[in-house]
C-alpha cells in the first residue's frame, strides 16, 4: 500500500519499545503511516511520551488526559497536572479518558467525574475527547449527556461494540477507533463496519496491544496498521488505498489541529 496512514492511538513511549524505537518508527514511515497519535496515561508517562513527541515533531502528536485505569483517590492532583500541561503547550487532543469498569469497579464514581472535568477541559481548548470505554456504555453516555448542548466531538477508541451502539456513537457525531479486534475472528464486528458508513470510522493499533491477524498476540506497532486497514477493506468489498483515504481524511477532520 502506499498512502498516508494515521495511526490514531498507540503508546509508542511505553518501555515495550525501549530497545528499538527509531527502527519502529522508521517501520511504520515505511509503510505510510506518517501522523501516529500518542494518548496520555497519567503524570507517569508524560516525560517519555513528549520525548517521543519531540524527537519525530512531525510525525508523532501528543494527547494529555488520565486514563480511567489511572483513577485513583488522588485523581484530582491528576487532574491538576493534564491542566497545567494543557496551559504550558500543544496537545492535539484530550485522550485518553473515559470509564473502564472491566478491572476495577472501585472508583467508579470518581472515573466518572475525572471523565467529566476532562470533558470540560476539551470544550476550553476546542479540543476532541479519545474516550476509552470499557464495560461503562452507560455511565459514559450519562456524563455525556451533561454537556448535550455542546458540540463535543472526539473518537470511541478501540471499539468493539454491535451495530445498535455504533449507531448511537455515530449518531452523537463521534468516530468509531477501529483496530485489531476487527480481524480477530467472532468479532462480530465484520457486521458493525459493514452496516456503517466508512465515513464514521478511523484506524487505530493501540500498539502495544491489541496487535491484529497475523501477528496477533506479539507486540503491537504502528507499522501494523495496514493490516487493520486491509482488513475493513475487505469487508467493504473495496480497497484498502480507499480506506487508507477516507479514514485519514477523517482522522484530520477530528485532530482538527494537525497541520498537513
Ligand atoms: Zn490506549
Amino acid at each position: 500500500m502506499d498512502h498516508f496512514l494515521i495511526d490514531t492511538h498507540a503508546h509508542l513511549y511505553l518501555p515495550d519499545f525501549d530497545v528499538d524505537r527509531n527502527e519502529t518508527m522508521q517501520r511504520s514511515l515505511e509503510l505510510g503511516v506518517q501522523m501516529i497519535m500518542l494518548p496520555n496515561i497519567d503524570r507517569s508517562s508524560i516525560g517519555s511520551m513528549l520525548d517521543l513527541a519531540r524527537r519525530f515533531p512531525h510525525n508523532c502528536f501528543p494527547m494529555m488526559g488520565l486514563h480511567p485505569t489511572s483513577v485513583r483517590d488522588n485523581y484530582l492532583d491528576e487532574i491538576e497536572t493534564v491542566k497545567s500541561e494543557l496551559k504550558n503547550r500543544p496537545y492535539y487532543a484530550i485522550g485518553e479518558t473515559g470509564i473502564d469498569l472491566h478491572w476495577d469497579t472501585r472508583y467508579i464514581n470518581k472515573q466518572c467525574l475525572a471523565f467529566e472535568e476532562q470533558i470540560k477541559l476539551a470544550l476550553q481548548y476546542e479540543l476532541p475527547v479519545v474516550i476509552h470505554a470499557r464495560k461503562s456504555f452507560n455511565e459514559i453516555f450519562e456524563v455525556l449527556e451533561g454537556f448535550k448542548n455542546n458540540t463535543i466531538t472526539g473518537i470511541f477508541h478501540a471499539f468493539s461494540g454491535d451495530t445498535s451502539l455504533a449507531e448511537k456513537i455515530t449518531g452523537m457525531g463521534f468516530k468509531l477507533g477501529i483496530g485489531g479486534i476487527v480481524t480477530f475472528k467472532k468479532s462480530g464486528l465484520d457486521e458493525v463496519i459493514r452496516n456503517t458508513d466508512l465515513k464514521h470510522i478511523v484506524l487505530e493499533t493501540d500498539s502495544p496491544y491489541l496487535a491484529p491477524v497475523p501477528v496477533r498476540g506479539k507486540r503491537n506497532e504502528s507499522s501494523y496498521l495496514h493490516y487493520i486497514a486491509e482488513s475493513v477493506a475487505h469487508i467493504k468489498n473495496t480497497s484498502a488505498e480507499e480506506v487508507a483515504h477516507i479514514t485519514t481524511q477523517n482522522a484530520l477532520s477530528v485532530f482538527n489541529k494537525l497541520a498537513v
